[in-house]
This record gives C-alpha cells, sequence and structure tokens, in this order.
C-alpha cells in the first residue's frame, strides 16, 4: 500500500475519499496544524462514515503529530493532544499516529533522553481511560540532540516503555540517509539494513515508511525532503529505489512532499518496470510451476510489471505473482487461466540451452497475449474497477 501525506478537509471521510479517488492506498494528515497542539476532534458520525467506506481493507489511514508535540520536554501539554490523536486511530485497524519524539538538549546524555521519552509514552497508555491506538516513532535525520537516530535507540525506548504492541518504528528513508543509517542507493545496503531492522526491532514493529528523496547527501545529517528520483538518494539509482519498493513490499509507504501526483507515478513508474527474473523464479518455484528458463522469468517479471500497472493491484500484493492470482481469482482468473496454460506448454519441454531460444519467442508471444487489448475487454464487464489515478472532481 502506498500514497501520500494529503491535506485534511471538511471532514474525515471526505478526505478518505478523496486520497482513494487520487490512487492512494495509504495516506497521511496532520490533525490540524503543524505547529500548534489544538488538534480537531472528529465526531461519532465522522467515523462511523469513514469506518462505511471500509477503511481497513481499502487502505491505511496514519496521523502526524504536529512538530511542537514532544516526549521529552514540555509533555504535560504533548500528552492531552496526543491522546487526542491515538484515540482516533484506535476506530481503525492498522492505522498509527507518527511522532517525532523531541530533542534532550535539556538533559544531560541519550540515555536519560531515552528514558525520559520511554517514560512519557508508558504514561500515555497507561492512564489512559478511552483506547488509545498505535504510536510509532520515526527515526531523525541525525540533526542536533533529536531522538531517535539509531534502531537501537528506537528498540530502547519500546522496551523501556514496556513493549506495548501499539508501539512502532516509521522508517523515514529521507532522514534514514541523511543520519547515515543506511545508505539507500545500494541494494546490499537494503538489504543488511532490512536484516538490522528484523533483529533489533522486529519486522512486525515496522509499520509505516516516510517514501521520500533527499535533497542532501548520504550522511549530511540535514533533513530535506527532494521529489522521489529527483534527489541524492534516487536520482541516479532508480534500480535501488525498485529493490527497496519490494523488498519493504508489506510496509504501508508514503511520500511527504509537495506533488503527490509526481511521487505516486514514478512509485507506478518504477514498479511497472516488472518483477526480477530472481523473484518469479522463486514464486513459480514456490507455487509448483515447472521449471522454465530465465528467460521466461524475465519475461514474466515484465508481464507481471505490466499487469500490476492495468489492474492497479496494491504494491502488498503485487511482489508475489502466484500470491496475488490465488488470492484474487475473481479478479484475476483470467490470469491463472493464462498460467495454466503457460505450465502445459513447458509441461513436456526440457527446458535447456537448445531449446532457450524458442522459450524466449514463446514467452514473448505469451507474454503479449495476457495483456492484449482483447484481455483486458474481456475483463472490463467484471465489476471491479482497477484503481488507477482518477483527476479528483474539485
Ligand atoms: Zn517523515
Ligand atoms: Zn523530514
Amino acid at each position: 500500500m502506498y500514497g501520500c501525506h494529503v491535506s485534511i478537509l471538511k471532514t474525515l471521510a471526505l478526505t478518505y475519499q478523496n486520497a482513494i479517488q487520487a490512487g492512494c492506498t495509504a495516506f497521511q494528515i496532520f490533525l490540524g496544524g503543524n505547529v500548534t497542539f489544538k488538534r480537531r476532534k472528529i465526531d461519532e458520525a465522522d467515523i462511523t462514515k469513514v469506518k462505511d467506506l471500509r477503511l481497513d481493507q481499502k487502505s491505511r489511514l496514519f496521523i502526524h503529530s504536529p512538530y511542537v508535540f514532544s516526549l521529552i520536554n514540555n509533555f504535560e501539554r504533548t500528552m492531552p493532544a496526543l491522546r487526542v490523536e491515538l484515540g482516533l486511530v484506535s476506530h481503525f485497524s492498522k492505522s498509527a499516529v507518527v511522532i517525532h519524539s523531541g530533542s534532550y538538549k535539556t538533559l544531560s546524555s541519550l540515555s536519560e533522553g531515552i528514558r525520559t521519552a520511554a517514560a512519557n509514552i508508558r504514561q500515555t497508555f497507561e492512564t489512559a481511560t478511552n483506547p488509545m491506538g498505535d504510536l510509532l516513532l520515526e527515526n531523525t535525520a541525525g540533526q542536533g540532540k533529536l531522538l531517535p537516530e539509531k534502531l537501537e535507540d528506537v528498540a530502547e525506548i519500546i522496551r523501556l516503555a514496556g513493549g506495548d504492541a501499539r508501539l512502532g518504528f516509521c522508517f523515514d528513508t529521507c532522514h534514514g540517509f541523511g543520519s547515515g543509517l543506511v545508505d539507500l542507493r545500494s541494494p546490499e545496503a537494503i538489504d543488511a539494513f532490512y536484516e538490522q531492522v528484523k533483529k533489533q526491532l522486529g519486522l512486525e514493529r515496522l509499520r509505516l515508511i516516510h517514501l521520500n528523496d533527499s535533497r542532501f547527501g548520504f550522511g549530511s545529517r540535514r533533513d530535506g525532503h527532494a521529489l522521489l528520483c529527483t534527489g541524492e538518494i534516487w536520482r541516479n539509482h532508480p534500480e535501488a529505489l525498485r529493490y527497496f519498493l519490494q523488498k519493504f513490499k508489506d510496509v504501508p509507504m508514503v511520500a511527504e512532499t509537495a506533488n503527490w501526483e509526481h511521487d505516486l507515478s514514478t512509485i507506478e513508474k518504477i514498479l511497472i518496470s516488472g518483477y526480477s527474473t530472481e523473484s518469479v523464479k522463486q514464486t513459480l518455484k514456490a507455487a509448483g510451476a515447472p521449471t522454465v528458463s530465465q528467460k521466461m522469468c524475465a519475461a514474466l517479471g515484465q508481464m507481471a510489471g505490466e499487469f500490476v500497472s492495468q489492474f492497479g493491484a496494491d504494491l502488498a500484493a503485487a511482489g508475489d505473482l502466484a500470491k496475488l492470482v490465488a488470492e484474487n481469482q475473481e479478479k484475476y482468473g483470467f490470469l491463472a487461466k493464462h498460467l495454466e496454460e503457460l505450465k502445459d506448454s513447458y509441461e513436456s519441454m526440457e527446458i535447456g540451452e537448445a531449446d532457450a531460444k524458442e522459450t524466449e519467442e514463446k514467452a514473448g508471444r505469451t507474454g503479449r497475449k495476457r495483456i492484449s487489448a482483447e484481455d483486458k475487454a474481456k475483463d472490463s464487464d467484471s465489476d471491479y474497477t482497477p484503481a488507477r489515478r482518477a483527476k479528483s472532481d474539485n
């Protein structure tokens, strides 16, 4: 699931509808001004309306706390406002509030900052009289004494706060690159980072990614969001963005820049460039399909990418072709049929060097046929409306 930070409209239901219409399957809002403690109260009727729109099934809502919130300083001002936000997200499953924890410059050390933040989080949850939803701690770009910059700091805050399941991590790519936490231009570094998250936090704690390019260099300790593929991270490394999107495909992603049209279409463009040969190979193997050549896998990967772009399957489902088909028989039944045909035609075939050329030709034909206009027309009488970006009316 992916999308952008959007403005809150007159009602939460309208905000949600607008975001969906614009092509977001995950989106983020400020619940009021971004430099004030005052939070907007969303009334019951509006909440019910959003629930009726089936937010949980179709999309994910995230609330970004205003920049004046701090888990360290003046917490008595932050807590009641934070509780308004946590109370709201408690109504929707897999929703969460994202917070910048604040600076520990008034304290003696980093560890005192961590202890203070943890104690305040614990108090927020333990003394609440209403249900509270998830709270995600966002990593910083490493400026000054802002917390938390490193994964171990996030882990320590969560641990000292009691390890509540409602606590999680929001990874901001621009900040992670700026602080030197991970060089997102390199697939190897992305792999290593993934393993670190798994080891230090557990993947289940990573519940949101702020997907931003950066105006500043690796390790610059500066925070400046850039449009995707226009900044220091991915301008010259779009393949690394694609790698990142696939690696973290199960985590909702939200771009936080002024031009969400650009960011959404960039994500889609990156995605339709297809899936890696290796991932297709693994997917077919897991699905029990016969072994096919590298070129065949490459053709299938390309096709899967185009398929996703044609039918707007969401990011989480798209990484796994076989799973996508299996779980969406109704929508993608026609693809399952083609996969069967494909399997049949290769059943008796030993794919070796000699057959590679024929395989390639065949793959090319099958691939084109699969996404031909006829097939699209055939599918168009189903009641599934592709979740493509539609220009909003207002
Ligand atoms: Zn962010
Ligand atoms: Zn930022």
